[in-house]
């Protein structure tokens, strides 16, 4: 029986990022299409000759895309709304795709209307990952019309330079159930949308492509009937058309789909063998015997180096019965590219590594393990056993404190003193706030000077004292702002902080941070997630300097700017030796120690952001409760520590918080502020369907856009709010993300905010 090796997708940015630098140069016009394409061809080749060398026998094509994969395949099948219609040159040009992916800006007329401008597809997070794909859009009655087939093309690019690929296909069924259907079921166009599948599949076909990886993750998730009718209907037809249908599940097990999965007439199918290790035995015993099947065992969703011999024993007796294909769980897309690029990495932890490259590497050791023997690569199996082992015992990784630590955590640790009436009581009493008080979510703007000076203290160029004045300079004049323009609680501004996960992994242990370890969040933008390797713990305060520096300058309550411990968990790389809650966990721990010396410090607020808290939930129903328990819980010991009277501020972003709501009321803060600029207040409905016994600061300030909104339709905003809620719940602060803007913008808003507020006040 041969084994092979298939990597489903590959990283696009380019090791350098170089997708990005040149997107941005187009966008900028000083690039013209052609150089653009030049460069995205060039990363295309580079990666098909990385991946070859590294023994890769299936390579992809088609997992490039210049912004979006699952827009490039919406744009294929003619989803293009009619307002990109008409702002469009011409059809589905590469203007068009670009306007679907980030908006576009027409002409001004003068008076800050702009004509042709058209706005952005939505946008939001490819099932639990931190990648955000273009949402696709069906409006009644448009035609769907194969554009472009990129598919094609791409897969006849490969071949042109000798590469023979698999070109990668979103299927239909996933397409279908990410769609938005503006009113119509978007299952009510499977017909057509598998006219254009065949249409495109006939197109491969005839270009020569023998075999076609179909991704259809929706296989992980609860699926509707409708849903399961629909692969039924999908496959029967796709499978007969052309090329062998590779069909590819990963984020997580089949469960009860395996049966339906197994019996679509494909010619191979991929599980996810990292996330659901336990589906091994069942998938072998659904699998027909003609079934090809590709085994996701290295994990592409996290940075590990895989336990090999783990994994061989696990695979020999599955190699000895049938063919197989040895493949990531899920595309390389979520990952780093090579650990090479890191010299400054420890070295013990880079042992414990793997970026794309040193994934695909592993799947070609694991395939020579198979097909020629242990023995055959007896060298590197010893290299990566010692570091398996190495990594079980490592005092870098186990720190005995910290377990004594969290055994020694009890219940009552994650509960306040007194009741949330209590805590409004003697709060009211110490912060002497007016009614409806007024506060900004964090941060300042991070203006050219700010980040310029960062960049030259990263180079030494700025020695550290020079670079502490500078911000202390910065912060100040923030303060000082502040109080001019009448804002009643007060933030330092956040100009330290490069980033409000990594600024705190950089000061725990536990934490390491790459150089060049960029992950593709959407378009041109890149994250560089921190790698919680260890446990975790502080090693001193974080923050306490800066807020006693802010809080010097004034007499107005200075809040304590936090991250909480589920958001640097869910937007770092965390370990995969311990349950995600474990980790978490310990980082509430690390927190809960900087919440008791900023309340030692005096501080009377301290704001705990959990803005990354519902992207955790995970993607089956059943899962999401005990998710919400233990980052509610987590939360709770990171806040739960300090008296009555300090207030205790969270914040969360624009998201889907109904599910949810008990969770939020559970975690227990004095003060929620949440975004809600764009939704006219409509997601107070739910707060108060709950009857939210909290107090909220509902944004009423978009700073998503470059517009300044007025005093007067702020003042409506609150009004709308009161609909739902109490006018003692009431703050009035803007959507989080100030930092995103420039002072100009900032400030003339600020300053409506506060005459808002007073108006307000006036009428009582
Ligand atoms: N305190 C942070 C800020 O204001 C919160 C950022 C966020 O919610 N994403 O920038
Ligand atoms: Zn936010």
């Amino acid at each position: 029986m041969t084994v092979t090796v298939a990597t489903l997708g590959f990283p696009r940015i380019g090791p350098r990022r170089e997708l990005k630098f040149a997107l941005e140069k187009y966008w900028a016009g000083k690039i013209g299409e052609a150089e653009l394409r030049e460069a995205a061809a060039g990363l295309r080749t580079a990666a098909w000759a990385r991946q070859k060398a590294l023994g890769t026998d299936w390579l992809p094509s088609n997992d490039f895309s210049l912004y979006d994969h699952v827009l490039d395949l919406s744009v294929m099948l003619g989803a293009i709304p009619g307002r990109y219609r008409a702002a469009a040159d011409g059809p589905a040009d590469l203007g068009t795709y670009f306007a679907m992916a980030r908006g576009k800006t027409g002409a001004g007329d003068g008076c800050g209307h702009a004509h042709g401008s058209v706005t952005a597809g939505e946008m939001t997070k490819w099932f639990d990952t931190n990648y955000h794909y273009i949402v696709p859009e069906i409006e009644p009655g448009q035609t769907l019309a194969l554009g472009r087939l990129k598919i094609v093309e791409d897969y006849r690019e490969a071949k042109a330079q000798g590469y023979e690929t698999r070109p990668v296909l979103l299927g239909p069924v996933t397409w279908l159930s990410l769609a938005k259907g503006h009113g119509v079921d978007p299952f009510d166009r499977l017909d057509d949308v598998l006219a254009l599948y065949a249409d495109i599949l006939r197109g491969l076909a005839q270009a020569g492509a023998a075999w076609v990886q179909i991704d259809e993750p929706i296989l992980v998730t609860d699926l509707s009937e409708r849903q399961r009718l629909a692969f039924t209907r999908a496959y029967a037809r796709l499978a007969r058309t052309g090329p062998r249908l590779m069909l590819t599940t990963y984020f997580g097990g089949l469960e009860d789909n395996l049966s339906l999965a197994a019996a679509l007439p494909v010619a191979g199918l991929h599980v996810d063998l990292v996330r659901a290790p336990e589906q091994l035995d069942a998938v072998l015993k659904a699998a027909p015997k003609g079934l090809l099947l590709s085994l996701g065992i290295i994990d592409g969703r996290n940075v590990w180096r895989a336990d090999l011999d783990a994994l061989l024993a696990r695979l020999e007796p599955v190699a000895a019965t049938r063919d197989l294909i040895l493949a990531p769980s899920c595309s390389l897309l979520h990952v780093p590219i090579d650990l090479a690029l890191e010299p400054k990495l420890d070295e013990e932890i880079r042992q414990w590594l793997a970026f794309a490259v040193q994934k695909i590497a592993e799947l070609d050791l694991l395939r020579r393990a198979l097909n020629d023997g242990r023995a055959s690569v007896a060298e590197p199996l010893a290299t990566a056993a010692r570091a398996a082992a190495e990594r079980k015992t490592s005092p870098r990784i186990h720190d005995a404190g910290v377990q004594a630590r969290l055994a020694a955590v009890t219940p009552a640790m994650r509960d306040r003193q007194g009741s949330r009436a209590e805590r409004s009581r003697v709060q009211a009493e110490v912060l002497g706030l007016p009614p409806f008080p007024t506060t900004t979510i964090g941060s300042f703007p991070q203006t050219a000077d700010v980040r310029h000076a960062r960049a030259e203290h990263g180079r030494g160029h700025l020695d550290d004292a020079g670079y502490e004045q500078f911000l202390r300079e910065e912060t100040a004049r923030a303060i000082r702002w502040q109080e001019e323009v009448g804002l009643d609680m007060l933030v330092h501004g956040e100009f330290e902080r490069n980033d409000m996960v990594q600024y705190f992994g950089e000061q725990l242990s536990g934490f390491a941070f790459t150089i060049h370890g960029w992950v593709q969040s959407y378009g041109s933008r890149c994250v560089r997630p921190p790698i919680l390797y260890g446990d975790v713990s502080r090693p001193a305060p974080m923050t306490v300097e800066w807020w006693l520096y802010a809080q010097s300058l004034t007499d107005r309550p200075v809040k304590g700017m936090l991250t909480g411990p589920v958001t640097i968990l869910n937007w770092s790389f965390v370990r995969d030796d311990q349950p995600r809650a474990a980790s978490c966990r310990q980082i509430a721990l690390a927190i809960r120690d900087e919440v008791a010396d900023l309340e030692r410090a005096g501080c009377r607020a301290i704001q705990i952001d959990e803005a990354a808290l519902r992207e955790g939930m995970p993607l089956r129903r059943r899962d999401g409760q005990p998710y919400l328990d233990w980052a509610v819980d987590a939360f709770r010991l990171s806040a739960a520590g300090v008296a009555d009277a300090t207030q205790i501020h969270t914040h969360m972003c624009y998201s889907e918080f109904n599910e949810i709501l008990p969770a939020i009321g559970a975690m227990d803060a004095d003060v929620i502020s949440i975004e809600t600029a764009r939704s006219q207040m409509a997601l107070l409905e739910g707060f108060a369907r709950y009857r939210y016994p909290g107090e909220i600061g509902p944004g009423v300030y978009d700073i998503h856009s470059a517009r300044v909104p007025t005093e007067a339709e702020m003042v409506a905003l609150m009004r709308l709010a009161q609909h739902h809620l109490r006018p003692e719940q009431l703050w009035i602060n803007p959507d989080c993300g100030l930092k995103t803007r420039r002072w100009e913008e900032v400030r003339p808003a600020i300053a409506a905010m506060v005459a808002a507020a007073r108006r307000l006040r006036g009428r009582g």
